[in-house]
């Protein structure tokens, strides 16, 4: 028999549970990438490199196996089909994914292909969307209950990479990328076993302090599936920090079974509160740009620009100052990491918004992140923003927060903040108690 390993964001040979079961007793298995320019197109540089990489080490890691990676441009529908009868292939796998443009593609080539589609659904996370549910609802709507279920739950076991495949004959592909960097399965793995051996341990103490590296940075190996959840999870241990990471993997899960029941919660609120949101292109922007006279909000949307990735205590901070306190639509702020992150990812994202702006799935939705208090507490020395802005870096950490107190001069150009926090805080309430 002949098969299709379709891959789509589970870059990755090593548990990968789509490729095992394409290739168990299949004479042929053609590992197939099509790169879909309605995807790519929404790519920023950083991404996109990122993309390559990981493609370019697949394809590497699938040589080690006998195999290659055959990639082709257009509709992976239209493109699977046509390749499937031209080489006569009897089963196409591809892995399950939730967000609605995913469902919808699935669909396409569950209508083109028919019985011949053979979709795995527990390739991305380590409980599958629909694995745990309470009674009589489709899925979770508060984490700390879908947590405690969460933990009792029994994880499948890692699935090798297949020993061997074999190419059917005369497949042609287009060019693969030639490129090394942070991006694709080797350098995650590297990523990991380095996190899981040393990193992981102050976890629980440290991973709310901006300056320091005290997280992974594994989200845009694990957006991409270059490296597995599952693994990771199983990896892990039992440390203090072991168990702490281990639950923002389950946050992962949570809103990846939240949008696999509400697909269309990355556009529209969850949980709407009538907001009737600010249009303020200026303030967007300065908030876009790492200009709001804040410096910790500023040194987040900073990081962002500079490295694609932005640590999640700023993330939450930034989040809050743009919906509760400038009182703009999160939309705004989710399309602006979408076209920046690495990570960008749509359960992750477009929930984390939402939990932000008090629309989605926090119990506590009108709580206002006071971004002073945040950074007295996550940023004591100044260090964080020191790094992303310079024009501030003389500052000692008792003035470095709230530059606006200083003469002119010590400020060095450094913009007057564009929001009086305590009036804008007032604002969000009274709207909201409407
Ligand atoms: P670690 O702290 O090392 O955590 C390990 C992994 O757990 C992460 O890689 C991630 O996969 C998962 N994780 C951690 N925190 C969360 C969380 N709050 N929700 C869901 N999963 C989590 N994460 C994304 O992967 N993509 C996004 O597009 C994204 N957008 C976000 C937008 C906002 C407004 C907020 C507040 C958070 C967002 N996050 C997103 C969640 C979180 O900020 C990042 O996953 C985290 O900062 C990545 O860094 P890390 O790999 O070092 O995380």
């Amino acid at each position: 028999t002949t098969t299709i390993a379709l891959f789509t964001r589970d870059l990755r040979v090593r548990d990968n549970p789509m490729l095992a079961a394409a290739a168990r007793g299949a004479d042929y298995v053609m590992p197939l990438f099509v790169r879909d320019r309605r995807i790519s197109a929404a790519f920023g540089r950083g991404k996109a490199r990122f993309v390559d990489e990981s493609l370019a080490d697949l394809d590497e890691g699938l040589r080690r196996i006998g195999g290659r990676l055959v990639v082709c441009d257009g509709d992976p529908a239209e493109e699977v089909c046509r390749i499937a009868e031209g080489a006569r292939v009897e089963r196409v796998h591809v892995a399950g994914d939730v967000s609605a443009f995913a469902t919808a593609r699935q669909e396409r080539l569950r209508a083109a292909l028919g019985r011949r589609l053979w979709v795995h659904h527990d390739v991305h996370s380590v409980v599958p969307p629909g694995e745990v549910v309470p009674e009589g609802k489709d899925h979770f709507a508060v984490f700390s209950a879908y947590y405690r279920r969460w933990l009792e739950v029994r994880w499948r076991e890692a699935v090798p990479a297949p020993r061997r495949i074999s190419l059917p004959q005369g497949v042609r592909s287009g060019p693969v990328p030639r490129v090394t960097g942070d991006g694709g399965e080797t350098a995650g793995r590297h990523r990991a076993s380095a996190w899981l051996a040393a990193g992981v341990r102050d976890y629980a103490d440290q991973h709310d302090a901006l300056a320091a590296y005290s997280t992974s940075r594994l989200s845009p190996h694990l957006h991409l599936g270059c490296v597995s959840a599952l693994e990771l999870a199983r990896s892990a241990g039992q440390s203090a920090g072991a168990r702490a990471f281990i639950r923002q993997l389950a946050w992962r899960d949570f809103y990846q079974q939240v949008l696999a029941a509400r697909p269309d919660a990355a556009r529209r609120d969850y949980r709407p509160h009538g907001d009737r949101w600010r249009d303020d292109r200026g303030a967007l922007r300065a908030w876009q740009e790492g200009r709001t006279g804040i410096p910790i909000v500023d040194a987040g949307m900073r990081q962002l620009l500079a490295e694609g990735w932005m640590h999640n205590r700023a993330r939450l901070i930034v989040g809050s100052f743009l919906t509760k306190t400038l009182y703009l639509d999160w939309r705004a702020g989710a399309a602006h990491f979408f076209a920046h992150l690495l990570d960008g990812d749509v359960a992750n994202n477009c929930l984390n918004w939402q939990w932000v702006a008090g629309t989605g799935t926090d119990t506590r939705p009108n709580r206002v992140l006071n971004p002073l208090r945040q950074a007295e507490r996550y940023d004591s020395d100044g260090d964080y923003v020191r790094r992303y802005v310079p024009e501030l870096a003389h500052l000692p950490a008792e003035r470095i927060h709230q530059p606006w107190r200083l003469p002119a001069r010590e400020r060095r150009g450094y913009p007057a903040p564009i929001v009086d926090l305590a009036g804008a805080r007032t604002r969000f309430l009274a709207a909201r108690a409407h």
